[in-house]
């Protein structure tokens, strides 16, 4: 199923997102707990994509085992340094597996590497060319606290409707942890003309080293309740577990009150975290028909 249509109910949906495994060897462990993620029945399940190249089949793989469970997934592709030839073949592959949705991303630029030579320079490039080698339904990825690169969240926000105009359906956010970033950042992407739904990224962040890589990487602004609980229960795995699941249901039953229906968990590809807020939403998010 597309996931356009999915999200076309006016219903909140809960997604989660795995990601593969780098090496073949981990290969078994990571497909069983996205069996048994998929088996929770989720609106729909994504499925990174290694940039650097090391689990780039995997995700076709992983991707292919979600869909015989009965859970529509989304692939994602990205394109830093990617020929269109090898591109046309990706996509040829994930056709022949029956995936229609695809995440279409640039990747991060790798150190040393000249952009410029490449042969797609944007996320929306990429969109075009897949929507122009077969019926894919492709979503992009959005950042409340603007990407890294971008000098600010209103030329961010600009590159969002190049997204739309390119055949993007639909819109993932990198996770967040101040739900007022998001509200600000949805009123400045609606105010830009971008229609299309806006997914928010959710992710319990269940260890302190975690949240330190996330902070480096994506510089998101942590509120002073999360790190208080990141401080209290640092030594206490099982109790901040507990915390941050609770924190991410807190943060999605207020998102869901505002009216943003569409929720997807980063779930580090552990089912037991992906289960439990899913339980302490079911009144909240029905699982699909
Ligand atoms: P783009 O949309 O190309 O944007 C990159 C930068 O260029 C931004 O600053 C943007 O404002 C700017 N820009 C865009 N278009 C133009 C233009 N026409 N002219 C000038 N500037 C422009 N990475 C992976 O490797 N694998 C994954 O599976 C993966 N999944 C992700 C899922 C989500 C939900 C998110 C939020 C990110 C994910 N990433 C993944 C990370 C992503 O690849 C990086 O953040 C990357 O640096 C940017 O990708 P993009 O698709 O947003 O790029």
């Amino acid at each position: 199923m597309k996931i356009s249509e999915i999200l076309k109910k006016n219903e909140p949906t809960l997604s989660f997102e795995v990601f593969p495994p780098k090496t073949s060897d981990k290969f078994d462990s990571v497909e069983a707990a996205a069996d048994q993620i998929a088996d929770l029945r989720p609106h729909f399940m994504s499925v990174t994509y290694g940039a650097a190249g090391t689990t780039r089949g995997f995700t076709t793989e992983i991707a292919a085992s979600v869909l015989n469970h009965g859970v529509t997934p989304l692939a994602h592709l990205t394109c830093v340094n990617a020929s269109r030839a090898a591109t046309k073949e990706q996509l040829d592959s994930l056709k022949s597996h029956g995936i229609e949705n695809i995440l279409a991303l640039r990747g991060d630029i790798p150190e040393g590497a000249n952009p410029a030579d490449w042969e797609f320079k944007h996320a929306h490039e990429l969109m075009d060319f897949i929507k122009q080698n077969g019926d894919f339904c492709v979503g992009g990825a959005c950042y409340p606290e603007k990407h890294p690169e971008s000098p600010s969240v209103q030329a961010d926000v600009q590159s969002l409707k190049i997204k739309q105009d390119a055949g993007c359906s639909f819109l993932t956010t990198q996770m967040f942890f101040d739900n007022s970033t998001f509200y600000n950042f949805l009123f400045k992407v609606r105010e830009a003309g971008v229609t299309i739904p806006v997914v928010a990224g959710i992710m319990p962040v269940t260890n302190a080293n975690q949240m330190a890589k996330i902070i480096k990487l994506s510089g998101a602004f942590i509120p002073r309740r999360y790190v208080a609980l990141l401080d209290r229960w640092q030594d206490d795995p099982v109790a901040l577990k507990q915390a941050a699941i609770a924190y991410a249901t807190d943060q999605i039953i207020d998102l869901i009150a505002n009216g943003v229906n569409h929720i997807h968990i980063y779930t580090m590809n552990k089912p037991e975290i992906a289960a439990k807020i899913q339980e302490n939403l079911s009144s909240i998010i029905k699982k699909p028909e």
